[in-house]
């Protein structure tokens, strides 16, 4: 069978390059031969490790943190607790085991996950225990109703559009063959993306992300519409950093457009960016991922599991690997959202 380097080459071929946008997601979600779509990509001997798959002291956190805000709100009595991309399942899972002790929100939950791959779609019914598990395709696919939602690591993995700035103007980044191999190219002058300003010079990359947009906007008006809070986080920045695209196989850096389909493929978020689409709610100030962990308790709690049998070393290894800033603790950042007139977010700087 033809691998999907030969099918997007016999495509290129017949009808021109392809965005990066379009190259990102059919190595990503191709019905065959994606990288979500036919693997579990988790853990060590795969190809990178997130935070939830750390310590379940991350997902427990998260799991406080929408569990005020559900308190904060008058704890509405249905509403749905969804997670974008929830890879194996596990940050759903410590968010469930951590918020049993708040009454009555286990019971008001709907578990609602929007998942695009079937295979880890099986994965997640296995570890996540819970009575009744809902599965989408698209955030536009939930049902009405009060939404306390997570994305971790998520909104990386959406496609991003490249432009860049050229003597003649802007044009964007495709991805076309030449001597057979995928090469980057651009193409013919187009308008200037949007938010693009005046400030770049040639040879600049701005990124824009059209998903991300408009589900953070989906969000929003959501949480406006029926209450509820939402927690991204991911690796980025303020504002667009730049070529950011990246492909990553067994914990290395590797080129992107190597081996279509066999490497995880991300961007960094832009945090401005969401927060412009999601200007329905309120947002929190962006938030280093150790400082939001250290402002839930993540010591005391790193403390509680030693004092329960956890073995101090492990305990300690995997609290500085969530907040240190030479590990994920500066790198990963949270944005919080809230609706307009309702308390903040638990963790979040204002
Ligand atoms: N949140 C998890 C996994 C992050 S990996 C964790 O922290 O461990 C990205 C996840 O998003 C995977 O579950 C992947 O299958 C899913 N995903 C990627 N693109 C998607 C899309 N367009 N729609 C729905 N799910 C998607």
């Amino acid at each position: 069978m033809s691998t999907l380097e030969d099918r997007l080459k016999a495509q290129i071929s017949r009808t021109g390059p392809i965005s990066v946008a379009e190259y990102m997601a059919r190595c990503l979600l191709d019905a065959d031969d994606g990288y979500y779509t036919r693997r579990d990509p988790f853990g060590l001997a795969g190809d990178f490790i997130t935070a939830p798959e750390v310590s379940q002291m991350f997902g427990e956190l998260i799991g406080l943190c929408l569990a005020q805000g559900w308190i904060d709100q008058g704890r509405p009595e249905r509403f749905l607790l969804v997670e974008l991309g929830p890879g194996r399942g596990t940050l759903m899972s410590d968010i469930l085991s951590a918020t049993h002790v708040v009454s009555g929100f286990a019971e008001a939950a709907e578990v609602w996950l929007v998942e695009a791959s079937n295979a880890l779609r099986e994965i997640q019914a296995e570890v996540i225990d819970h009575e009744q598990i809902n599965w989408v395709d698209n955030f536009a696919d939930l049902p009405d109703g009060p939404v306390y939602l997570v994305a971790n690591e998520f909104f990386d993995a959406l496609p991003v559009r490249q432009f860049q700035k050229t003597e003649m103007g802007w044009a964007e980044r495709m991805v076309g063959i030449d001597n057979e191999k995928l090469v980057f190219g651009l193409s013919p002058p187009v308008p200037p993306p949007l938010g693009a300003e005046t400030q770049y010079t040639t040879g600049d990359i701005f990124e824009v992300n059209p998903q991300a947009h408009d589900i953070m906007a989906q969000t929003a008006e959501r949480i406006r519409d029926f209450g509820g809070v939402a927690l991204v986080i991911d690796y980025g920045d303020w504002g667009s950093s730049g070529d950011t695209f990246q492909a990553v196989r067994h914990h290395k850096y590797v080129d992107v457009l190597c081996e279509p389909g066999t490497a995880d493929l991300t961007a960094h978020v832009d945090f401005r960016a969401l927060a412009g689409a999601a200007d329905a709610v309120n947002a929190t100030a962006l938030t280093p991922q150790g400082q939001f962990l250290e402002a839930l308790g993540i010591t005391i709690r790193a403390e509680r599991l030693i004092g329960a049998g956890a073995q101090r070393p492990n305990i300690e290894r995997d609290l500085l690997r969530l907040t240190s800033e030479s590990e994920m603790g500066a790198l990963f950042k949270v944005l919080g959202f809230y609706p307009n007139g309702a308390p903040p977010l638990a963790g979040c700087n204002l």
